[in-house]
Parts: C-alpha cells; structure tokens; sequence
C-alpha cells in the first residue's frame, strides 16, 4: 500500500525494504524466477497509475535485467521500464532477457530501455547509463518513478561482477532525484551484508539530496 500523499504526488519518496529481490517475477507461476513472490516495482507502478498517475517510470538500478517487471509492461504505453544492469549475454542472470534491442511490443514500443554492462564496469560508465535513463525519464513525462534499488552491483557483491562504489550509488541517487518526481524506492537485491546497509542508505541520501 502507498502511502496517500506520494500516490497524490504530494510527497516525494516512499520506500520499502522488502525481500527478496521481486523484479524478475512476471504474471504467472511458470514465469517465476530468482526467488520471487511478488512483483514488489509492478504493483507500486500499477497503484500509481490507477491513483491518478498518467505515466509511471520504472527505473532498474539492480545488477540484474529485471525480467518478470519488463514482461508485466512490454505492451503498455503508459509505464516505461528502463534498466541499467549487467549483460545477460556474458552468462549472467536472467540469461535471455534484458538485451539493448528489446524496447517494447505494440503500442508499448519505445517505452522500454535496456542498458546491458560488460562486466566489469565501474561508476562513470555505470553512471553514464544511468543519465540515459534520466533523459528517457524526462522525454516520456513521467508523473511518477519507482526505484527498483538493487546495490548488488556493487563491487564487493558476490552475485554480480559490476564494480560499483558506494559513492557511485550516492551519485546515481542525486541523478534520479533531481528528475524531481513522486518516488517509491523499494529495495531490489544486494547479497554483501556487511556493505548492504551502507550502500543503501547512500542512495536514499543521494535520492533525498542529503
Ligand atoms: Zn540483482
């Protein structure tokens, strides 16, 4: 349940740290995938939309292409998907989904983004993708985001090989919250417990200017 002020677009972040990591689990059981249960980033998308919003962006900062989200909204034009994460094409998870030349079905097209990292990416490239996604963000007038913050693309993660610093987190935080939408941050994957707090906290303070 959102909270009323941010579906009436009067406060600008919500968050939820919830597990696990919901973004690969599509609209039936036979799509579930990566230990999901819930679609955590569709169902916020979805209240936004039905409380007012005419277009809801779903900004995919997870290490991981999030499958199951893309699926739910790839023939929809009112909710963009746009996703940073590491290539599927280089043996990583979800393997045959989140590939730069999947941008959407029907009248769904144009309003979703894939931008696949070699491994081994740090911040500036990291970064660079993610203004990209901001510019997307801007040109598809979104009324409202959700943030599926996953800081499993940090360096010290085991479950990705992307090389992120906590400050690169705080940065890409400061970027998303200069769009200066009605946000909902709910908290993806991120597998190093003795970083996962820190990391998380720098992007809410990026998000919130702090
Ligand atoms: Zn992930």
């Amino acid at each position: 349940m959102l909270p009323r002020s941010v579906r009436r677009g009067r406060s600008p972040l919500a968050g939820s740290e919830c597990r696990s990591a919901a973004t690969h689990l599509a609209g039936s059981c036979t799509s579930t995938r990566g230990s999901c249960y819930l679609n955590n980033a569709a169902v916020a998308a979805e209240a936004l939309r039905r409380a007012g919003h005419a277009r809801v962006a779903i900004v995919d900062i997870d290490a991981h292409h999030g499958n199951g989200t893309q699926d739910i909204f790839y023939a929809r034009e009112d909710v963009l998907y746009a996703s940073v994460h590491v290539d599927p094409g280089a043996g990583w998870f979800p393997h045959y989904a989140g590939f730069a030349d999947e941008v959407g079905f029907g009248i769904g097209a144009g309003a979703n983004l894939n931008l696949p990292l070699a491994p081994g990416t740090a911040d500036t490239r990291w970064l660079d993708a993610i203004m990209k996604i901001v510019q997307r963000v801007v040109d598809f007038d979104a009324t409202a985001m959700v943030l599926s913050l996953g800081v499993d693309a940090a360096a010290a993660d085991p479950e990705s090989p992307l090389e992120i610093t906590q400050d690169g987190y705080h940065r890409a935080g400061e970027l998303l919250g200069a769009v200066g939408l009605p946000t909902v941050a709910l908290q993806e994957g991120g597998y190093h417990l003795p970083t996962l707090g820190a990391l998380v906290k720098a992007s809410l303070q990026g998000l919130t200017r702090r």
